[in-house]
């Protein structure tokens, strides 16, 4: 197939000062959890993007100074020349694949603790860190400017060493010391470093001269800015001050990445906004530069880039999340195989790598941060050599992952599901309120499956134990899946509550099911969540906008803590109070009448007793295993039946999340014919002095 004229444009080369992008498509700076911790690792992640025809690629912020150390998180750095093999091997991994290489600068200001380098942080004024540290950043003096300018010289004079084409000076999220200097909310300095909007702004034009001078030969100098960070007057807006910002440095940069602070704003869900939701924010940069723009938004969509382009919002397409769903996004479009782009479902899976300090995952692309440690392709499985058939039990994420997989690798593929659609949890969890994208989970892999004549998919199939041994199919993968308990076991209650059969109890699946009619009209709801995630909130959304009387209860003192790590809690906090749900804290669950709850503070046990006509626990799950345990007790008919294997895959195996039974699935199809050994390490380790080494020699 060839490409569609209509994308051509998305293909053009595009300048920028002194290099030129091979296409539109620009991978802007993103958190990978990887970083100088896990260098391998990084660098065949970036190259994996340029390969699959990312223009640019760029790094994640790279700290320039001890002063500026995120530790624990894995960002990368730039604190000496120690540093430069870890970032050589990204660049040389880039250009392996024709693109141009970008890293973003930073000092990051107060946004640090410095917890392992011990260094006092530093910032326009004496103020908190806003890190939960207790530990304050002190006002930089003429000294402390005068090092911080030398500190981005040097940084990006290492940086060209290193080989990067791009290198960025990062003013975004409220996270770099350029963009606390310009914030009228953390600089309140009398010298000419504060005050007016231009002595905010000298310190970054300093910078900016400084760099230019420095690297600006060679190396187009790229400015990130936060053009809005939705705090109204107390912060950069993009009718205000963002639009100054633009103004007055229009034509020195070689090129602008704009975007939403903080970082929450910018990496919205789909839960809270849709593809292109920046638009309105930044569209007006393109109106007072002359210099390329790019911006961010969840483009997935060929046609909305186009759009973008044509309506001259943007210069290049800017993605993060798109590009980890799919590495291979342009050569797709360029090969017009539209209908193969595996698209974000905006999860925000991904974030939570970055914030708790791991490589990141995702729930579209299984082989995300598996492409150095299993050498794992994000388009290439190798083909099974002697590819005996399997047979595929369950079509929720792990099975429709599992069959997908196996027949790209050539293997002849049954797979039967026991109900009348395909998706398992996400056909029923992309009913719920703006989780809609999440059914591309399914239809990706569903469409990918539709045109391999060696996978024969069948609804309606519910297995038997009977029904598998009859087949014979020599290698079986039971993808189940799994369901809610609601004997409220979990967390906070290990053990299961009899109490709670005292009154009415629904069930999660049973919502999933049937909607907010699975639970009566009469009388209050509560929704206790001990699960921590986005299932408990969704759920009391729902009920709450068909009219219920909603009750969220938590032992933890906020809404979906875990969320934090997606970037959503306070969405979610603030959708339910805006629905109308009534939000109680930091309470278990202590007893029950049939109209009545009783409520135990974690803390003190003091009872207190609201209405509740009809209990939802949202707590834990149990692996759906019945077939298993069927078939596992019949393990002797195995080899006569001609079965060779049996395997759990996803939730059935154990309940988490959908990248995990996605990945599973992903897993299983690799190796389905060899037994795993069990005593090692199944991925490899980095070694990062041999990368020394090898860079060294
Ligand atoms: P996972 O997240 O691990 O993929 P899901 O719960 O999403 O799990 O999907 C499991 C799927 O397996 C469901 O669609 C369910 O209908 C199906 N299923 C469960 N038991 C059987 C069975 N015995 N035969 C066929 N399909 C089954
Ligand atoms: Fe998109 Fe979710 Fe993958 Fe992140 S984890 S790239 S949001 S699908």
């Amino acid at each position: 197939m060839s490409r569609d004229p209509r994308f051509d444009i998305l293909f053009e080369p595009v300048r920028i000062g002194p290099v030129t992008a091979r296409n539109r498509f620009y991978q802007v700076p993103h958190c990978s959890g990887m970083g100088y911790r896990y260098p391998n690792a990084e660098a065949e992640l970036r190259g994996m993007k340029a390969e699959g025809g990312w223009g640019v690629v760029s790094t994640q912020e790279a700290e320039i100074h001890p002063t500026s150390d995120l530790t624990p998180a894995n960002e990368a750095r730039l604190w000496d020349e120690g540093d430069l093999p870890a970032l050589a091997a990204v660049t040389d991994s880039i250009h392996a694949h024709g693109s141009l290489a970008a890293i973003q600068l930073v000092h990051n200001g107060l946004h640090v603790a410095n917890r392992f380098s011990r260094m006092i942080p530093l910032a326009p004024s004496h103020v908190i860190s806003d890190c939960l540290d207790p530990v304050q950043a002190r006002a930089m003096d003429k000294t402390d400017i005068a090092d911080m300018r030398r500190w981005y010289r040097n940084a990006a004079l290492r940086a060209k060493k290193a080989g990067f084409d791009i290198v960025y000076l990062y003013a975004g999220h409220d996270m770099s010391v350029l963009q606390h200097f310009l914030s009228r909310r953390h600089n309140d300095r009398t010298d000419e470093y504060g005050g007016s909007f231009e002595n905010r702004l000298r310190l970054f034009r300093e910078i900016i001269d400084d760099t230019r001078e420095a690297v600006g030969d060679s190396c187009a100098l790229a400015i990130r800015l936060a053009v809005d960070e939705l705090l109204g007057p107390s912060g950069i807006t993009c009718e205000g001050e963002g639009r100054d910002i633009v103004t007055a440095l229009a034509e020195l940069p070689d090129l602008w990445d704009v975007n939403l602070s903080g970082w929450s704003n910018d990496s919205q869900t789909a839960r809270f906004s849709e593809e292109g939701f920046q638009e309105p924010y930044i569209r007006f940069v393109k109106s007072v530069t002359t210099k390329p723009v790019v911006g961010v938004g969840r483009y997935t969509s060929p046609d909305s880039m186009v759009r973008a382009i044509r309506q001259g919002i943007l210069d290049f397409i800017g993605a993060a999340r798109p590009s980890i769903a799919d590495p291979y996004l342009p050569k797709k479009i360029e090969e017009g195989r539209i209908d193969d782009i595996r698209e974000c479902i905006g999860c925000n899976i991904c974030t939570s790598g970055d914030n708790t300090n791991v490589p990141m995952r995702c729930t579209q692309n299984p082989t995300i941060g598996e492409e150095w440690r299993k050498g794992w392709h994000p388009e290439i499985i190798p083909a099974a050599a002697t590819p005996e058939p399997a047979l595929v039990i369950g079509g929720g994420p792990a099975g429709l992952e599992a069959a997908r997989a196996l027949a790209q690798r050539g293997v002849d593929v049954l797979l039967a599901e026991g109900g009348g659609e395909w998706g398992g949890r996400v056909a029923r969890e992309c009913r719920l309120p703006g989780l809609a994208t999440w059914g591309r989970v399914r239809d990706w892999r569903v469409g990918q499956l539709s045109v391999r004549p060696n996978a024969e998919l069948y609804l309606h199939s519910p297995l038997s134990a009977d029904d598998v041994l009859q087949y014979g199919i020599p290698h079986v993968a039971i993808a189940t899946g799994a369901r809610w308990r609601t004997d409220g076991a979990g967390r906070t209650h290990r053990r299961p509550l009899a109490f709670l059969a005292e009154g009415a109890v629904v069930s999660p699946d049973a919502i999933l099911s049937a909607g907010a009619e699975a639970v009566s009209a009469d009388g209050p709801v509560v929704v206790f969540d001990d699960d921590c995630f986005y299932m408990a909130s969704v759920l009391a959304e729902l009920l709450a906008r068909a009219g219920r009387a909603v009750t969220f209860v938590t032992p933890e003192s906020q809404v979906s803590p875990w969320s934090q790590h997606t970037l959503e809690q306070g969405r979610v906090q603030k959708r339910l109070i805006e629905v109308g749900v009534r939000i109680v804290t930091a309470k278990a669950l202590a007893g029950r009448s049939k109209d009545r709850l009783d409520l135990a503070c974690i803390y003190s046990d003091r009872i207190e007793t609201i209405d509740c006509a009809t209990l939802v626990p949202v707590t834990a799950r149990l692996p759906d295993e019945t077939l298993w345990l069927e078939l596992k007790a019949r393990e002797a008919e195995w080899a006569d039946a001609g079965i060779r294997s049996v395997t759990r895959l996803g939730d059935c195996l154990a309940p988490g999340l959908i990248a995990a039974a996605v990945y599973s699935g992903h897993q299983y199809a690799r190796s389905y014919q060899t037994e795993p050994d069990r005593d090692a390490v199944p991925f490899r380790r980095e070694d990062i002095a041999r990368l020394y080494e090898r860079h060294a020699s």
